[in-house]
């Protein structure tokens, strides 16, 4: 498996399957969540409604992942997990682990060789850049999977930087 980091827009990504920070509604959000459904269209939304009235009416659990279409995105897939809000008081990164664990478990269901992952939860939910860094690296190259191409999608300089040095040390 090759792990490549690259700076931009995760809706922009040609892959298999690109990964949303979804919130557990799977009704849409902010952040990648909003981006991923303005650009992708209301089919992704319509397939997440379902998801929500058959397997998921509590809601996805954090940690999980689950897909669906991506719509108009130049993609066949997205995989929607659901990060941990950061907490001070409490590790949640198990759960951060199993994000990736679970996605790329997913992609391997769907046969998806490239996948494109955001930094899941260190927007809205507050993870620290670095710390969510070495979670993601050491989940996606200790997890056994047919995956070939995961791709990290960072969308500013700042985490770009921190990615390329965790990844390098
Ligand atoms: P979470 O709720 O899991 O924290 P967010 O979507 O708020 O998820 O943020 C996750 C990360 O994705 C943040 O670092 C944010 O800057 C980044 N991000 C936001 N929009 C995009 C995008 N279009 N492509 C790639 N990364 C993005």
């Amino acid at each position: 498996m090759e792990i490549t980091l690259v700076q931009g827009d995760i809706t922009a990504q040609r892959v298999d399957a690109v990964v949303n920070a979804a919130n557990s509604s799977l009704l849409g959000g902010g952040g990648v969540d909003g981006a991923i459904h303005r650009r992708g269209g209301p089919e992704i939304l319509e397939e997440c409604r379902k998801l929500r009235a058959s397997r998921y009416a509590r809601g996805l659990p954090t940690g999980q992942a689950v897909a669906t279409t991506a719509g108009r995105l130049p993609a066949r897939w997205v995989i929607h997990t659901v990060g941990p809000v950061h907490s001070a008081s409490e590790d949640r990164s198990e759960l951060l682990a199993s994000c990736y664990r679970e996605s790329l478990r997913v992609a391997d269901e769907l046969g998806a060789k490239s996948v494109a992952f955001p930094a899941i939860s260190t927007g809205i939910y507050r993870w620290p850049m670095d710390d969510a860094a070495r979670i993601a690296l050491e989940a996606v190259r200790q997890a056994g999977t047919s995956v070939e191409d995961v791709r990290f999608v960072l969308f500013d300089s700042a985490a770009y930087a921190v990615f390329e040095a965790r990844l390098a040390g």
